[in-house]
Formats: structure tokens, sequence, C-alpha cells
């Protein structure tokens, strides 16, 4: 069963070196079942997901959204942002969103909440929504590590704040009927994860707890996080009632599968594929 109130829409792709994709796992493991590129990288999809909640449509992520410079360009292999192309081929424009929930403010989430006008100012993409994001991973963000500078672009975000769209939450939140974040932390300071039921379904837009389904291997996870153990421990958790509940599964970065049921098999968890 899948719901027609939820629809994974794609931003485009990233190419992300496959080492630092994976962690301490290495490559002699994976090689056989992920493709790289002459330049060792990684394709992955930026995926965002649209919801019907509350009588409300809700957009979680932006994608790298459309300011990308001519050096990200090249070095991660970006393509021409596609979320807005994709809201209009189911009949929405930027107007109709009225809640944009951040996982985190990683570049590549949230890079489409803002755009350039016409007359070269950075405005929020969405005008009329309101900005879910946790406000440790905005203090993160506004002032952060030097390890994640080039991670968190102020463009991307802080026109949310100057417009006063920005809406910060501290913990697990009901933000609408049926619509909860998470709270995980791990990857990024106040990393959330988006659950939402709907008739007997229970949909949860990973973000980068777990970012593919190559990451459901219990000890992947990419060199970018911030806390490597506590996502380590958090995804264990999660991916155990995932598969105890019967969750509908959204990967940020799954390209050629983003979203599916876990199953149990020669004891191990494997990903049963939809669409979305
Ligand atoms: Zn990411």
């Amino acid at each position: 069963m899948v719901t027609t109130s939820a629809k994974v829409l794609s931003d485009g792709i990233v190419k992300i070196d496959g080492g630092s994709l994976f962690g301490p796992v290495p490559k002699v493991d994976w090689e056989n079942s992920v493709v790289t590129d002459r330049r060792n990288r990684v394709t992955l999809g930026l995926n965002c997901l649209l919801l019907q909640a509350g009588g409300k449509n809700v957009l979680v992520d932006t994608g790298v959204g459309s300011k990308d410079n001519d050096k990200d360009r090249d070095t991660l292999g970006l393509v021409p942002s596609r979320l807005l192309k994709g809201l209009k081929a189911v009949g929405l424009s930027p107007k109709d969103i009225h809640v944009v929930i951040l996982t985190h403010l990683h570049f590549d989430h949230c890079g489409g909440c803002t755009r350039m006008d016409r007359t070269g100012n950075i405005v929020p993409t969405f005008p009329k929504a309101r900005y879910y994001v946790q406000r440790a991973c905005w203090d993160e963000a506004v002032q952060p590590s030097v390890r994640y500078t080039s991670h968190y672009r102020p463009d991307n975000f802080m026109p949310i704040a100057d417009r006063g769209q920005l809406e910060l939450l501290d913990g697990d939140v009901e933000v609408l009927p049926g619509l909860n974040v998470i709270v995980t932390d791990g990857h990024a300071k106040g990393h959330q994860m988006v659950m939402f039921r709907h008739g007997g379904e229970r949909i949860a837009f990973l973000g980068d707890l777990v970012p593919t389904p190559h990451h459901l291997n219990p000890i992947a996870f990419s060199a970018f996080d911030h806390s490597p153990e506590h996502t380590l421990e958090r995804k264990g958790e999660v991916l155990r009632q995932a598969l105890r509940e019967g969750w509908l599964l959204v990967f940020s970065h799954g390209h050629a599968q983003r979203a599916g049921y876990l199953e149990r098999r020669a004891e191990m968890s494997v990903l049963r594929a939809v669409d979305l």
C-alpha cells in the first residue's frame, strides 16, 4: 500500500567521493555493488518528499537548488535543479507550499530553500511557507566549526530568518496532525528525521541518518557525520523499529532505489524497493 499523499521529488543528482560516503567500510567491500566514475565518485539522488498533511502542502528538504556555482557543478557533478519542475508536474507552484521541514542545513538539503530573484537578491523560494528546523542545527549552521564551514552556506538559510519565515524547534514535535519530526543528531547537530502517518502507513524520511540503501550496512556511515557513534546507535534503533512496524522508508540520497520496506533475509535487513 502506497499513499497518494506522499511523493518523492528529485532535485537532481550529486556525485560524492566513494571513500567519504562509506567511512570505514573499505572499497573492496562495496565496489561490486556500487558504481563509481573515473574520479571515484558515486552518483547520489537529491530526494525531497512532498506530503499533504492537515490540509497543508509540506515539503521535506529542498535539494541543492539553483544557486550552485561553477566549482560545485564540476566537483559535485550537479545538474540543473529539478525540484520546482517536479512540483509543477503535480500542479503546485512555490507559493502553494505551506510548510518546509529541513532535516538539517547542509547545502545539499537546504539549497532550494532560497533562490536569486531578478534583481540579484537571494529570497525564500517558497514565499508563504514556514520553514522548520531544529534550533541546535541552526546554531551550528550560523557558527560552524572549521570542519563544516563548506557544508553550511548562509545564502541557503539566512534569508528565511531575515523574512521572518523561520520556525526553530526544540526536540521532537508534531508539526501537523500525523506529521512528526524526531531528532536523531549524529550526522549533524539537531539532525531530524520526519515521520508521516497516513491511513495505516508510516512513512519515514530518514535524512542523512541512513542516506542510501547501501547504508543499511550497520557500520557504514559518511565521513561527514558529526558524531558517527551516535549515528550508528540511532540508525540501529530506527531500522529495528522500521522492520518491526513495517515503515515505508525514504532515502535522501537513494538514486536507483529511493524508497522501500525492510525485509529480513538470511539474518540481514534488505530493502524491498517501491516507487513513491
Ligand atoms: Zn546529504
